[in-house]
């Protein structure tokens, strides 16, 4: 079993040449980069993130400018990205760390916990990468890591192996290059110990894995137990008005796509051709192509419905968070992104 100290020499000297050292968020790296980088890289691949960093930190350069802007700009730069919680959650923390923090960003890691949105292993990121002190990480590239350097058999989200796993990381974690071995163990576990065909050759650990003494690093981690995913169909209103203005409602702030614009959505056709006539429009609608997206947790079938009103309407629903979008300022709100996509192609 390999030792402490060798753990940490052998990956950073593994870092010193294989390492990713020039993201954005290392540039001017603070508090608030780092941050907000993590939260990011929660669901999503580095990759992708870097363009979305990039756009959110231009037009949000610090805790407190995010703090000052509209949610709903917030969630426009977060359009695509997916997991829109995290948006409104950092939007939430910038406002405390703006009244209660002076504007920075915490570096303890119970102030940072008491944030919306961040747990223990992402104020161990931003302790270790922001401030260079000593910041336990046990996130999905880690866990990966640990469960085949030490053949930990068992779904890595079952307490009890979530603990072996943070009193393995807690004594891994060396107490200098704080910043450069979170973003190695990180690395490693993201390029060299990867989810499929791992490069055990290349990877500075294989003299020490008992996953790869046993042959088991194809079933280490064991993933998680199987359920089946449900399937939902939902029917949404494209309700179009003479200007060539489309009706979009704003969702409530909890839930899926929550606080973001969509569509007027019904259980099925009946219902959205009820509300239609409880409200005088027209009831023949043109069924669109159905477009098909998947959550984590379930499968969605929305079949969208045209219709084009030839005058205004005294109201469309109910609903008082409904407005009229020109198609240019799709662009500039959070928007669903299927239902983006559906506007995109229904000029
Ligand atoms: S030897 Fe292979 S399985 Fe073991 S830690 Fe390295 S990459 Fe992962």
């Amino acid at each position: 079993m390999i030792n402490n100290a060798t753990f940490a020499d052998q990956l950073l000297a593994w870092f010193d040449h294989h390492g990713r050292n020039h993201l954005p968020w290392q540039k001017n790296r603070n508090g608030y980069r780092v941050w907000v980088s993590e939260i990011m890289l929660q669901q999503t691949q580095v990759t992708t993130v870097i363009p979305y960093f990039e756009r959110f930190v231009g037009r949000f350069p610090t805790a407190k400018d995010l703090a000052h802007a509209p949610i709903d700009e917030v969630l426009s730069l977060w359009t695509g990205l997916g997991y829109y919680s995290r948006a409104r959650n950092l939007h939430h923390s910038a406002i405390t760390i703006a009244e209660q923090h002076k504007g920075q960003v915490p570096k303890d890691l119970e102030s940072l916990m008491a944030l919306k949105g961040i747990g223990r292993s992402t104020a161990g990121a931003i302790i270790s990468q922001a401030y260079n002190q000593q910041g336990i990480i046990l996130d999905g590239n880690v866990k990966r890591l640990l469960t085949r350097l030490y053949a930990i058999e068992g779904w890595p989200g079952q307490s009890q192996i979530d603990k072996q796993l943070w009193g393995i990381a807690t004594d891994l974690t060396p107490n200098q290059r704080n910043a450069d071995y979170t973003q190695a163990i990180m690395d490693i576990g993201a390029t060299v110990c990867r989810p499929k065909q791992p490069l055990c050759v290349a990877c500075p650990m294989q003299n020490h894995c008992q996953a790869l003494a046993q042959d088991k690093v194809a079933t280490i981690p064991t993933p998680k137990p199987k359920k089946d995913i449900p399937h939902k169909n939902i029917s949404v209103l494209l309700l179009k008005n003479k200007h060539g203005q489309t009706c979009l409602e704003q969702r409530p702030s909890k839930g899926i796509w929550g606080g973001l614009w969509s569509l007027p959505e019904f259980a099925n056709l009946k219902a959205l051709q009820t509300q239609l006539a409880l409200d005088g429009l027209p009831t023949q609608t043109r069924p669109l192509a159905p477009i098909k997206h998947a959550f984590s947790h379930y499968k969605l079938t929305i079949e969208p419905h045209l219709l084009v009103l030839d005058k205004m309407p005294q109201k469309i629903s109910e609903n008082s968070k409904s407005q009229w979008y020109d198609n240019q300022q799709i662009h500039t709100i959070g928007l669903a992104t299927p239902i983006k996509k559906l506007l995109e192609k229904t000029p």
